[in-house]
């Protein structure tokens, strides 16, 4: 437990760092909030944002509706297309893909999971594959959206992180948030009692506050440099430590999904845009150096370089904690896992939610930090096991970095899941958890591990009734594909070039 920050009230919020995490933060406390709050954001032109974080999960479409923004006037501001999901090449083995979709796998029985079904089906012969069963994975792999009634479709999106956060800035600052450039040179902060009183920029301007918002990037400038609250190191589950991301002319239309290529000692990401591709190689540099990550990348793009190739290290953990004192952490100033399964932007997203939900107004409370940071424990070490399980799960053992993913030790409560899966074909989604049972098992199944067993509901079916039930899903899910048409006509006719 740590000592009580003094209980003064919060009116005056300063974010320091305007990347995704800062113009984020800046709009979602601004739009809630903003009448009862001073909000300012510090960023520096000097310091170049991280510059990826391109691909999104469907919570940001929950975002964006709870600050009332128009999905058009965003698609068209940020050239974001339509994400159905991740489509994996030769994680497995090589030669082999599967997609993790968004959206849910056939139907569900209270008792047991449409997978124990698809398993009877499978052992039978008389079911396809599992993503057959799944909407928004087939309209994937046929390039093909459309909104439907009722969120009848599950996306995300892909979007140029630059044009987000300048779009964003655009919001906040309609909301009342007031930017000040400059560089932060120094935070005058109580390292004992986690509190910080002021910036201090290089111009000299003082900015105090009540409640800073740490948005500063890897450097942690607020939560680390000057709190010095610890970081939890995970680089012995994430061996990825580095990325080379480019950015490439579009060759084709944008398909609506991600594409994630693993390589000899990690992957590759592949990101339409409507303007452009998004690319990258996240590898772990004790297995492969810069100049062979590069090679592989440079080997496997499509489409004209855009911008030189830039080089990104990151140290896969957290911070110990996320909430110290009058000082919140989010975005890459709070850890980063990887940017496999793109969870980095929801987590940021979450922060703020969660931030605003223990809104400390009248004064600091030691209990609304205890639990922020309990909450925020609980999501990212569950993302963090879902992460691994791409890795630990595996066929592959043609490389030392697969024959080391393979043979690691995995965090228990990740070893528990696997196991019971494997048993019985069971999971579960627990507390905080972001990441669904569809989730799983589309990653688990994907990546090699068929249970060896199913419910026992499942086989109060006989034969027939069974061979029914798989088909009509299967229909529905063909009937409803046939209607919608290709992507890139879709992204064209909802959101002419701005
Ligand atoms: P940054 O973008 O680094 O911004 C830091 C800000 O702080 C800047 O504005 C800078 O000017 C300011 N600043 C720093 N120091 C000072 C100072 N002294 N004075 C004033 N201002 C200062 N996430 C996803 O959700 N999906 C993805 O597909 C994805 N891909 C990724 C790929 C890679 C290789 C990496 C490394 C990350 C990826 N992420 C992804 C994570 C995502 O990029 C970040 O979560 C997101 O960009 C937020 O970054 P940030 O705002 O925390 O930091």
């Amino acid at each position: 437990m740590q000592e009580t920050p003094p209980n003064t009230a919060v009116r005056r919020v300063v974010i320091a760092g305007g990347g995704t995490a800062g113009w984020m933060a800046a709009a979602g406390i601004s739009r809630t909030l903003g009448p009862m709050l001073d909000i300012v954001l510090v960023e520096s032109d000097e310091i170049p944002t991280v510059g990826v974080g391109e691909a999104t999960i469907p919570t940001l479409v929950t975002f964006h509706r709870a600050l009332g923004l128009d999905e058009r006037e965003f698609m068209a501001a940020t050239q974001a297309t339509f994400k159905l999901g991740i489509r994996f090449a030769d994680w497995k083995a090589r030669g082999e893909e599967y997609v993790h979709s968004f959206g849910t796998t056939g139907k569900d029985h209270w008792s047991a999971g449409f997978q124990h079904f698809w398993h009877r089906g499978r052992s039978r012969g008389l079911a396809g594959d599992y993503g057959d069963y799944c909407l928004e994975l087939r309209a994937a792999l046929e390039d093909r959206f459309a909104h439907l009634p009722e969120n009848g479709l599950n996306y995300a999106f892909h979007m140029d992180a630059g044009l987000y956060a300048r779009y964003l800035r655009r919001f906040s600052e309609s909301h009342g948030v007031r930017r000040i450039e400059g560089r932060i040179a120094e935070v005058q902060a109580d390292r004992a009692s986690g509190n910080i009183e002021a910036l201090v920029l290089a111009s000299g301007e003082r900015i105090e506050g009540d409640l800073f918002i740490d948005c500063t990037g890897f450097r942690g400038l607020l939560i680390e440099q000057a709190l010095g609250v610890g970081y939890e190191d995970w680089s012995h589950w994430l061996l990825c430590d580095s990325a080379i991301a480019v950015q490439t002319a579009s060759v084709g239309p944008a398909v609506p999904y991600t594409r994630s290529t693993a390589r000899e000692a990690g992957w590759q990401w592949r990101i339409p845009l409507q303007h452009r591709v998004g690319n990258g190689i996240v590898y772990a540099s004790r297995y492969i150096d810069d100049a062979q990550a590069r090679e592989t990348l440079l080997a496997n793009l499509q489409g004209e370089r855009l911008v030189e190739p830039r080089t990104i290290r990151f140290r896969p953990g957290q911070r110990e904690r996320t909430w110290h004192g009058n000082c919140v952490a989010l975005g890459l100033a709070s850890g980063f896992l990887e940017p496999l399964e793109s969870t980095s932007i929801h987590l940021i997203q979450r922060g703020i939610i969660r931030l605003l939900q223990l809104f400390p107004a009248a004064g600091i409370r030691q209990t609304d930090v205890d639990e922020y940071n309990r909450q925020s424990r609980e999501e990212i070490e569950s993302i963090r096991d879902f992460v691994i399980l791409h890795y630990k799960v595996t066929d592959r053992d043609d490389t030392p970095f697969w024959r080391a993913c393979r043979e690691m030790q995995v965090p228990d409560s990740l070893a528990h899941r696997i196991a019971l899966f494997a048993d019985s074909g069971r999971v579960f989604r627990e507390g905080f958890e972001l990441f669904a049972e569809n989730s799983w098992v589309q990653v688990m199944l994907g990546q090699g591990l068929v249970p060896r067993s199913h419910h026992p509901t499942a086989d109060l079916m006989d034969d027939a009734e069974l061979s029914r039930f798989l088909g009509q899903i299967r229909e529905r899910v063909a009937r409803t594909l046939a209607q919608l048409p290709a992507h890139e006509t879709y992204v064209r006719g909802y959101c002419p070039a701005a």
